[in-house]
Parts: C-alpha cells; sequence; structure tokens
C-alpha cells in the first residue's frame, strides 16, 4: 500500500482536516485519520485544497511559449487570423511536441490536472500536430491527463481532404471531432455539421465545435447543431466553444437557445474574451441547468500573447468580465475551471473527497471565493497522489 497524508488541510467547506492518500485515491478525510507509520506526512498548514484545474479549451500544438517574444501581427477577423497563423508557423517551424510539452509543464506547475485540447488538423499539416501532441502526452501522462480534439482549424468543406484527416486521426486516437465555424468559414451549415456528426458517430468520438459566429448565424447553428446531436443519440457528448451568439440574442431567442442546450445537455465552453466581445451570460446559463466549462484557448500564439494557461486566473476573468462579487459568482467560475471541465472531458470522479483521485492542489486562501478573487501562488500540485510541482515549479522531467 503506497499512503502519503496531508496533514491540516482546509476544505472547501472551511473545516480543517487530514487528506489520506492510498494508491493515488483520497481515501479518508479527517481529524483523527489512521496512517501507516512510516507513511511519508505532507504538512499542508492550512492551505485550502482545491480540486485539480481542468483546462477544457487549448491549443498546445501551435503555442509560442518559451519562445522569444512574438509581436501580434493579424488582423482582426477571423480569416485573418487563420491565414497570419499558417504563416507564423511555417516561418518558425516549431515542433508541436517540444512546444506542447513546454506549455503542459507551465501548466501543470498552475495546478491544471486535466486538458482537453484542439489539435491542428488539415491538408498541408496532415496528422503532424495530432502525433507531436500524443507523443507529448505520453510522455506527460504521470503529471496530466490529455484529452485531444482533431481541430479543422483551416475549414472543412472549403478545404477537401480535411474529413479524411478527421476521420483518420479519429481512428489514431482523437476522442473528439471539432468544427468551425459552418457558415463563418465554411458557408455551409448543413454540409459541415452533417460530415462532423457522421464521421462522431462512426468513430464513437464526442463533438467540440468552435462556434465565433454571431447573431442569427450562430443561433441557427446551435439549432441545427441540437437537432443532430438529438437524431444521433449524442447527448452529453456535445460541446459548443466560445458561442458568442449567447451574449447577443433578444431574450425569448436566447431562451429558445438555452431549452435547446439543456434538452440535448449541450455543453457550452467560454473563456471570456476580452476586448467587448460578447460571451455566454454564464450565470443564466447556469440557472438553466446549461453544463458550463472553461479553458485558456490559445496561450501565447499567433492569436494572441495574453492567454497565460493559468486556469485560477482564467476563474478570476470569467467572474471579472461577467461582473461577479457575490461569492456564488466567483464559486461558479471556480467551478467550471475544475468540475465544469471534468464532467467534459468524461473523468468519472473528480472533487476532494473519498473515492475520487488525488488530483489536487494547495494554496494560501481562505475558501474557493478567495482563491479566485487572488489566484495565488499554487504551494503543491498533485496528480493521483504524486507531488508534481511546489511552488510554482513542476517537478516532472521534460520531453
Ligand atoms: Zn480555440
Amino acid at each position: 500500500m503506497d499512503e502519503v497524508l496531508l496533514r491540516d488541510a482546509r476544505l472547501g467547506d472551511g473545516r480543517r482536516a487530514d487528506i489520506l492518500i492510498r494508491d493515488g485515491c483520497i481515501a479518508a478525510i479527517g481529524t483523527k485519520v489512521p496512517v501507516a507509520p512510516d507513511a511519508p506526512i505532507i504538512d499542508a498548514a492550512g492551505c485550502l485544497a482545491l480540486p485539480g484545474l481542468v483546462d477544457g479549451h487549448a491549443h498546445l500544438d501551435k503555442t509560442l511559449w518559451g519562445t522569444p517574444w512574438h509581436s501580434h501581427q493579424a488582423g482582426p477577423t477571423i480569416a485573418e487570423r487563420i491565414d497570419n497563423e499558417r504563416r507564423v508557423l511555417r516561418a518558425l517551424d516549431l515542433s508541436p511536441k517540444a512546444q506542447s510539452a513546454r506549455l503542459v509543464q507551465h501548466m501543470v506547475a498552475r495546478g491544471t490536472t486535466h486538458v482537453r485540447t484542439h489539435v491542428d488538423v488539415a491538408p498541408e499539416i496532415g496528422l503532424a500536430n495530432l502525433h507531436g501532441v500524443q507523443a507529448m502526452a505520453e510522455s506527460q501522462r504521470d503529471a496530466i491527463d490529455v484529452q485531444i480534439v482533431a481541430f479543422p482549424q483551416c475549414g472543412v468543406m472549403i478545404r477537401p481532404g480535411t474529413l479524411d484527416l478527421l476521420d483518420q486521426a479519429a481512428r489514431e486516437g482523437a476522442q473528439v471531432i471539432g468544427g468551425l465555424d459552418p457558415v463563418g468559414i465554411d458557408n455551409d451549415l448543413k454540409g459541415q455539421l452533417d460530415a462532423i456528426f457522421a464521421i462522431a458517430a462512426r468513430r464513437d468520438c464526442g463533438i467540440d465545435i468552435h462556434l465565433h459566429d454571431r447573431g442569427e448565424a450562430g443561433a441557427a447553428t446551435i439549432e441545427k447543431i441540437a437537432e443532430r446531436t438529438a437524431a444521433l443519440g449524442l447527448r452529453g457528448r456535445v460541446a459548443i466553444s466560445h458561442a458568442f451568439c449567447l451574449g447577443m440574442l433578444e431574450p425569448a431567442r436566447l431562451e429558445r437557445m438555452l431549452g435547446l442546450l439543456h434538452d440535448n445537455d449541450i455543453a457550452v465552453m467560454t473563456h471570456a474574451p476580452a476586448g467587448g466581445v460578447p460571451f455566454p451570460p454564464i450565470r443564466l446559463l447556469a440557472e438553466r441547468g446549461v453544463r458550463l466549462f472553461t479553458g485558456s484557448d490559445g496561450e501565447r500564439d499567433a492569436w494572441s500573447p495574453l492567454n497565460s494557461g493559468d486556469m485560477l486566473e482564467r476563474a478570476y476573468l470569467l467572474a471579472y468580465l461577467s461582473g461577479f462579487r457575490d461569492d456564488a459568482g466567483l464559486q461558479l467560475a471556480l467551478r467550471m475551471a475544475t468540475h465544469g471541465g471534468a464532467q467534459v472531458l468524461g473523468v468519472a470522479r473528480h472533487g476532494v473527497e473519498v473515492g475520487a483521485p488525488a488530483d489536487l492542489l494547495l494554496l494560501e486562501a481562505e475558501n474557493e471565493a478567495e482563491a479566485v478573487a487572488l489566484h495565488p501562488p499554487r504551494r503543491l500540485v498533485m496528480k493521483r497522489g504524486k507531488v508534481v510541482a511546489r511552488d510554482g515549479v513542476a517537478c516532472h522531467a521534460g520531453p
């Protein structure tokens, strides 16, 4: 038996207790927990124990993390950003495996224990990025669980060959099929959705669609996604990332959308975009029972230099941009960065509770609300009961 005791941790409800970890799982929580005499003891010194952070939307394969500063050059439209990114990545010729490993070690040091990453799949790059990220995930498997979305960043119907690559990516281990603005990028709502849903159904994959299309184009896309989710029996396995349109619809139209999302158990990811970009009213979505999660999106890449890969900071930004000040709002933001993401990724049990894997972090805060407000340094991060980071530095070796 492999035991370790976290002594004097603070729980989410404010209680102080010891946490006994046995064979990678939380075996007991209490004040008088029996422990093997030779078991190592870690003094939590009253630090708050939070469940491992879940980055539900990253782009690990194309980060510029750890490389010299790259001044942002892209124009404001999605199409301009896609073209600019292709130019930048061609010129820099970075290794998806090495780059994703660099970023993942930073994320682990900030307390992330699970990540869903959208990996570019396109005719000009084939499956090279998928293979690079898969190799990284294997090398870092003791520190973080990685779930891969095969992501058609350059479009689907406008890029012949992409559908075959998505299908091949699913056969080679991508767990989720991505999509991208069926109206705005492909100008073929039915074509893109029929095609990616067919792959997901055939290969037993989930779906996670980037939907930046605003207003009615976005709303019409949500309706068609809901139709196919119901028809193919994919309830609970479909997510929409960004869904900017939900931040700008008339109340009655918005309620219709929230009903469809709830009834078909379609999850919504928002990372609370900056610069006045509309995003879903997350408290209303939560009240309507829509599943919510969050992620970093592109971390220091050709799309933006600003996202940091710190999911506690992300929870803060969700709260900040949503205007939350009350504890319930701050806790909702944290939940999107922990349990919400874990549910979408299909993690069976997640939390500081007996029976769950010991994926957790310690930090100095009185409670969850203060953890979000201050997003203080992470003292310690554990993955399946092993310490993977201390004082902001990952213990795990590089690629
Ligand atoms: Zn994205």
